[in-house]
């Protein structure tokens, strides 16, 4: 029996199964239509939206699914703790999708971008963000300034494809604490010497004609950097600023939306320093959500733009709406 005429007897069944042979063949009678093509999952993965006189444009570098939250989430939590809350939250207990998202900003006057995404080929599901661009509508050439917020491959692998630049006519800042602690490489953990590994290839090159950030330094005119160590030994978080509307890039300061805000005493395992990720995560909590300061996250559910806000002794993340599109 063909799938067609299964589907034409079922309509009947539903219409009351009263029909006469004579009105299945007058319903017979039209054209032959093919069922639409199954597509499987899309994404967005561009958004852009106004702050100030700023545009603001966020990319999907990609995303990878894995086993978790725990332990990367609630590592100093019981997995059975942590599963259960992530079920009481709608997520799946043991499995967990992470996103990569960079933010292109344009000034007017410079066009910055915040990390670099994955190496093109270190997963197939990322690395997309130099390819993206042209879907953003700039080319990888307009760049002007690269800033990093840290040290981590999924933010400094892009920087290069096959030894050369991929952005070629731009110039580099980084958190000079953070750029330091990767090129000497004293005191790295065991589970982070590949990633120091692919800093001083990717991202130590262009230390020579790099600027460094000390503490609340100017990036460019109305970009801030904001500490934020913990995640990472140098990490900073970047104020943006246009016409009295205020954004906080805060990089890595929180990984998961639910298990990180809602639980920013949770250890991250990804956390160098994890007390010191927790007393981070919770001064940029109370920054973001007592001033109403949106907030654009690494990791955070694309378009990766969104408030905090205090709930009772806790936080929770708020995606944006359409607050900036007006
Ligand atoms: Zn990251």
């Amino acid at each position: 029996m063909s799938h067609a005429s299964t589907t034409r007897r079922d309509v009947l069944k539903i219409a009351g199964g009263a029909a006469s042979l004579g009105a299945f063949a007058a319903l017979g009678a039209g054209p032959v239509r093919a069922a639409a093509p199954m597509l499987g999952v899309s994404r967005p993965s561009v958004y852009r939206f106004k702050l100030g006189s700023f545009e603001v444009t966020n990319i999907l570098d990609g995303y990878v699914q894995g086993n978790g939250p725990h332990p990367t989430y609630g590592n100093n939590q019981t997995p059975e703790a942590v599963q259960a809350y992530a079920k009481s939250q709608g997520l799946h207990p043991t499995k967990m999708e992470a996103v990569y998202v960079n933010t292109l900003v344009n000034t007017g006057k410079e066009l910055v971008l915040f990390d670099a995404g994955n190496a093109k080929g270190r997963m197939p599901t990322a690395g997309k963000l130099a390819e993206l661009f042209a879907s953003a509508g700039y080319k990888p050439e307009q760049v002007d300034v690269v800033v990093i917020t840290h040290g981590h491959p999924d933010h400094v692998g892009g920087l290069m494809d096959g030894g050369k630049p991929v952005y070629p006519n731009a110039r580099y800042i980084f958190p000079e604490v953070e750029f330091d602690y990767w090129k000497k490489g004293d005191n790295i953990p065991e589970a982070r010497k590949a990633t120091r590994d692919l800093f001083m290839q990717a991202a130590v090159p262009f230390g020579e004609k790099a600027t460094f950030l000390k503490g609340e330094g100017e990036v460019v005119s109305g970009i801030r950097s904001v500490p934020a160590h913990g995640h990472s030994p140098g990490q900073m978080a970047y104020h943006i600023e246009s016409d009295g509307q205020r954004l906080l890039n805060w990089g890595d300061v929180a990984n998961h939306y639910i298990m990180s805000v809602q639980q920013p005493e949770w250890h991250v395992a990804f956390d160098q320093d994890k007390d010191m990720g927790v007393a981070t995560r919770k001064r940029i909590f109370d920054m973001v959500s007592n001033d109403k300061i949106p907030v654009v996250g690494y990791h955070m559910p694309f378009p990766a733009l969104g408030f905090v806000e205090k709930a009772g002794a806790s936080y929770r993340w708020v995606p944006a709406s359409y607050h900036f599109n007006l």
